[in-house]
């Protein structure tokens, strides 16, 4: 049996009609799940009970459990038990410009990337869409708050969930869900070139990020196994097309690790990269994990290394830091908590 929040409208309007109703039913109900926010069939009071008795037997309606909770200044941390005793976090961050949520999308990541705790943890499964969605479900109704942004740089590799990140963010958008803009979604890569194809053929006005980490194949082979399979040579001329077919700005997250990633010569290197695109770099400050031996970049570097692409006129920001005290960094709290 399936649970009823892994169903996009379209796909609900196709059950309502299969089962010989019609297809409005399915607008009626995800009001009554997104909008009303009720926890059970029987609270739907416009819809039949005959259609009740038929969706109960048809669907599942339970949620994750909140298996920990750690609150930090301006971010709270949740880690969520699934059905099979797995576990994912998403942590909500509170900006002067709105209450932004990163969500997970998988259980642990293929990826591999070298810095990174749910790389080095391996994929475990894809998470089904019911339980990105009831991530986001289960936070407001904890903080009785609405979110205004997701993110999907929680752990895991979005596209390479694809399917279900899609019917994610449709639920997300849907204005009879839980009508968030799509400006306000951002979707985060490590660089799947196929995938980042696909997504732009679909003309989604959704935010893209760009895990780049690293100016040349000879330092992103080092940190991201992902580069020998789509190496730079592959993946600029595929999001400057992206840039081209969407007219979107694009985000490149860059990650500063000591002595790896952060010279000044990197600099240089990045600006030349990605000159003349229409896209911005987010400096990352490394969030340290006890597992991984990369250290944060010194101050005077990451200063340095801003001022560097500064002044080669690429628009650069510094990422607010978050909850280090709280674990907040990709995959850190599951890690924490399943090997305690
Ligand atoms: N798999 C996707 C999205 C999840 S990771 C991706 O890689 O883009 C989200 C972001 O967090 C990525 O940019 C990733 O490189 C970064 N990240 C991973 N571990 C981190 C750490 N310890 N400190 C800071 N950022 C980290
Ligand atoms: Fe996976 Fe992203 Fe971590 Fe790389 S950084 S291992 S792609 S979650």
């Amino acid at each position: 049996m399936k649970n009823i929040y892994g169903y996009t409208l379209e796909s609900l309007e196709q059950y309502f009609e299969s089962i010989g109703e019609k297809k409005f039913k399915a607008t009626q109900v995800f009001e009554w799940l997104y909008k009303k926010r009720v926890k059970s069939f029987d609270e739907m009071a416009n819809v039949k009970k005959e259609t009740i008795a038929h969706m109960k037997q048809d669907f599942l309606m339970d949620y994750p459990k909140i298996a920990a909770k750690k609150v930090g200044k301006d971010v709270y941390k949740y880690l969520f038990t699934l059905d099979d005793y797995e576990h994912v976090e998403a942590v909500l961050m509170l900006h002067d410009y709105g209450k932004s949520l990163c969500v997970s999308t998988q259980v642990g990541c293929n990826m591999g990337c070298k810095f990174c705790e749910s790389g080095r943890r391996k994929k475990v499964r894809n998470l089904k869409t019911q339980e990105m969605i009831l991530q986001l479900l289960q936070i407001e109704e904890d903080l009785n708050t609405r979110i205004t942004h997701v993110v999907l740089m929680g752990i895991g590799e979005p596209f390479d969930n694809y399917e279900n990140v899609m019917d994610f963010i449709d639920i997300l958008n849907t204005g009879k869900g839980i009508d968030l803009g799509a400006r306000h979604i951002t979707i985060s890569t490590s660089g799947i070139v196929p995938k980042i194809k696909q997504f732009m053929e679909t003309k989604k006005q959704v935010n893209l990020a760009i895990s780049l980490h690293a100016p040349t194949n000879e330092i992103r082979n080092q940190i991201m196994p992902i580069n020998q399979a789509y190496p730079l040579e592959e993946l600029l001329p595929t999001l400057k097309e992206y840039i081209k077919k969407t007219n979107r700005r694009l985000t490149f997250e860059y990650i500063l690790l000591d002595g790896v990633n952060d010279t000044e010569t990197c600099a240089i290197q990045l600006a030349h990269l990605i000159k003349g695109m229409n896209a911005y770099v987010n400096l990352i400050p490394y969030n340290e994990t006890s597992y991984i031996e990369f250290r944060k970049s010194k101050d005077e570097n990451i200063t340095r290394f801003f001022t560097t692409l500064k002044k080669h006129n690429i628009q650069v920001t510094i990422r607010k830091e978050f909850g280090s005290e709280v674990d907040a960094a990709c995959g850190q709290l599951r890690s924490k908590y399943e090997e305690a």
